[in-house]
């Protein structure tokens, strides 16, 4: 028995298989090693723990190789049997986080390309386009493929004719250690009693989870420094867990000023040589700091003692593709089998996390005011059924005066409008048709920059037609509705002097984007900010004292559970941007129902009353956290198929006192990237072993050929 060791294969829809341990070899749990199957031979991880009966056989094949790969240590395999049973998934979709990009991974030495000078024979605009963007950069094929947005037969082109030169280079530099002693910062009382609570948690161990309540610019960051400190003192490891990689640079340059070092980052954005170097230090222990996007949750620490949501209400921890989970409570998951301590630091928490600190599940610390006696903004609303913007125009009068006055202080102004592109909705003026996406149920939304149409799902892409694809007629097109660089072009009409930065998914495509926007802002080189969603997060403009929501109604119209939620604590972020320094900040909301609860809680700083009459609301219907939600999406290219299969799964659907299931109903995004789609709902009290129940009730039904079932455990999105 003991010389057979059990293997999660790296293959989907394959189980773990049992294998006879390699000649003169014993294995421990953890370790990756190569295994055969069939012909072939593939990856796979040793694991222990699983439940069934051992092969018994004949004709057990054994372990082909072992890989020269860390150990997934015992916390972290703890934490994957959770993932892939809580959420759904197969072990081997949870171990592809782990180890991600294992080829590379293994090898010593990386061969990079980088501009040798040659100029290519021939200059294609792909080629063009390569040269431009990988000056002074080196990188894999599939690093400057990624970072120059060509293929990696283009870069491979230019290696070929001599433009790229190789070089071998060992793994990635490390930064010097942290030290946590380099610039501690003097703490205000409110600040100094949070982050002694939190250290003495981290000096003591042992499973200790938090919520790190404070207002926007109360200093959570500092607050939660001094953990981070403590964890370094006791020899362990911490990990920063950021919502948006953008953010990563400005955010680095702030815990490089405390700890003299900045901490090792982890995101999709590093070169390979970076990644593999990262993934090496923080598994023998060397990366003490880690900063990174969800991911970082699933790599292999050796010594995690300290772990940081920061903006932990933000929904994009969610991961909507792959394994469906919420980093924030994956990451209360791994502090527990890691026996750590987790914080959750927002200033506008979810009402999941509020109730476990009401319950007492989370300790609560709170930092009530801003830092330096800085006030909270003064926050109105624009009456846009009184004071409405001329036609065409989205700034009404009251927020057009309030940026004129804040541009002659030579202060600095936000705009916030949570739409990219120019204009959500392209129509035809001779008979109202809207210009769709062919492959999605969705409005193509009109870019200016460059030119064109994108559906925001699935990204295709199209020249703006010189006549309208249904009539026929010429020059009837126009465009509905503003996006950013709609309000762009407003502002830049209006105040032609003013120095303007837009700031969307679509311009701030890099840390390093992000950090020189920062510097811009900072240095004053800029004067009217205009962004989505990306701008409410995270940054500290002193001279920033105006803040503009362009349309404060429109997150509410999507109708989920949590609609006015998300609004509220958007609103609250952006608004928080405002007067962060000495200088007094002043938030206008645009809003067509000023009277509204959500409108007056922001008006009158009540966020209490707001979440009280929120969580009453999803106490009452029994609705997350009370109560549990599933999601099970059914989707298929041909739609007679989804909806028999849809339908099906209905009707062998669970009998259980406690659990509900409702639908099927064609989605609300009925067709995305061409695939028809149909949503049941199961909604379930808290007592309910839900997933258990769901993997029973989805082996029972036999679904056909094309039809992909997508599990989406504690959704978020109900498209
Ligand atoms: P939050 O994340 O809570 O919105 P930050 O951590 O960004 O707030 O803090 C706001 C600003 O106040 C930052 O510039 C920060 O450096 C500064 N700050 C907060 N606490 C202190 C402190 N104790 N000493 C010096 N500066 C502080
Ligand atoms: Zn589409």
């Amino acid at each position: 028995m003991a010389e057979q060791v059990r293997v999660v294969v790296m293959q989907a829809g394959l189980g773990p298989l049992d294998y006879a341990m390699p000649a003169g070899q014993s294995l421990e749990a953890g370790q990756a090693v190569l295994v055969p199957l069939g012909p072939r031979q593939i990856m796979g991880v040793v694991w222990d723990g699983l439940e069934g009966p051992a092969f018994t056989g004949k004709g057990l094949r054994a372990v082909a190789g072992v890989l020269p790969l860390p150990l997934v240590p015992e916390p972290l395999r703890r934490l994957c049997d959770w993932v892939a049973d809580y959420y759904l998934a197969s072990l081997a979709g949870v171990l592809r986080m782990v180890l991600p990009s294992v080829a590379a991974l293994g090898e010593r030495q990386i061969v990079e390309y980088r501009l040798s000078g040659t100029q290519p024979p021939r200059l294609t605009p792909e080629r063009s386009k390569a040269l431009a963007a990988l000056e002074g950069r080196a990188g894999t094929v599939r690093d400057l493929a990624r970072a120059a947005d060509v293929s990696e037969a283009v870069i491979r082109g230019l290696v070929n004719v001599g433009v790229l030169a190789a070089e071998t280079v060992p793994a990635g530099q490390l930064p010097a250690p942290p030290d946590p002693d380099f610039a501690p910062p003097a703490l205000e009382p409110a600040q100094a009693d949070a982050a002694r609570a939190l250290t003495e948690a981290v000096a003591a161990g042992g499973f200790a989870p938090f919520l790190l309540e404070g207002v926007t610019g109360s200093g959570k960051t500092e607050v939660y420094a001094e953990a981070i400190a403590a964890a370094l003192r006791a020899g362990g490891q911490a990990l920063v867990l950021l919502p948006e990689i953008a953010l990563t640079a400005a955010f680095t340059a702030r815990l490089a000023a405390r700890f003299g070092s900045p901490p090792v980052a982890w995101h999709s954005d590093l070169k390979t040589s970076e990644r593999r170097a990262a993934y090496a230090a923080i598994a023998d222990g060397r990366a003490r700091l880690v900063v990174g996007a969800r991911s970082a949750l699933f790599l292999p620490f050796k010594d995690l003692r300290l772990t940081i949501v920061d903006e932990a209400h933000e929904t994009s921890f969610k991961q909507e593709d792959g394994v469906h989970y919420h980093a924030r409570d994956v990451a209360v998951m791994r502090a527990q089998f890691e026996g750590a301590t987790v914080v959750l630091a927002s200033a506008t928490p979810a009402i999941e996390t509020r109730v476990q600190a009401e319950r007492g599940t989370y300790r609560h610390l709170l930092l009530p005011a801003r830092f330096g006696g800085a006030a909270m903004p003064d926050i109105s609303a624009v009456d846009l059924r009184k004071t409405p913007p001329v036609r065409g125009r989205w700034i009404a009068p009251p927020l057009a005066a309030a940026i004129s006055e804040t541009l002659a202080r030579a202060e600095q102004a936000l705009l916030f409008l949570h739409r990219r592109g120019h204009a959500p909705l392209t129509l035809c003026r001779a008979r109202g048709e809207k210009i769709n996406c062919p492959n999605c149920t969705a409005w193509m939304v009109e870019h200016r920059l460059p030119r064109r149409l994108a559906c925001h799902h699935c990204g295709h892409e199209m020249t703006v037609p010189p006549a309208c694809p249904s009539c026929g007629e010429p020059d009837t097109l126009v465009a509905c509705g503003p996006g950013v660089e709609r309000i762009a072009e407003e502002v830049a009409a209006t105040w032609g002097a003013a120095r303007i930065a837009l700031v969307t998914s679509d311009t701030i495509t890099s840390p390093a984007r992000a950090a020189a926007l920062v510097a811009a802002v900072e240095g004053r080189e800029i004067d009217i900010l205009i962004g989505t969603q990306l701008v409410t997060k995270g940054f500290h403009f002193p001279e920033l004292t105006l803040v503009g929501v362009i349309d404060a109604d429109l997150g509410l119209s999507g109708g989920d559970l949590r609609a006015s939620e998300r609004t509220f604590a958007q609103i609250a972020q952006v608004a928080g941007r405002a007067g962060r320094s000495a200088k007094p900040g002043r938030v206008l909301l645009q809003t067509h129902q000023p009277e509204a609860r959500l409108m007056q809680a922001l008006i009158h700083g009540d966020a209490a009353a707001f979440y009280a009459h929120e969580t009453a609301t999803r106490r009452d219907l029994t609705l997350p956290p009370f109560g549990r939600l599933a999601a099970l999406i059914v989707s298929s290219e041909k739609e007679p198929e989804a909806r028999a299969a849809a339908q099906a799964l209905a009707e062998a659907a669970p009998a259980r006192t406690g659990l509900q299931v409702l639908g099927p109903a064609p989605a609300p995004l009925a067709m995305l990237r061409g695939r028809h789609r149909f949503r049941l709902l199961v909604t379930a009290r808290r007592t309910v072993p839900l997933s258990a129940i769901l993997r029973d009730w989805l082996v029972r039904v036999p679904l056909g050929n094309s039809v992909r079932v997508v599990v989406d455990v504690d959704p978020y999105s109900f498209m």
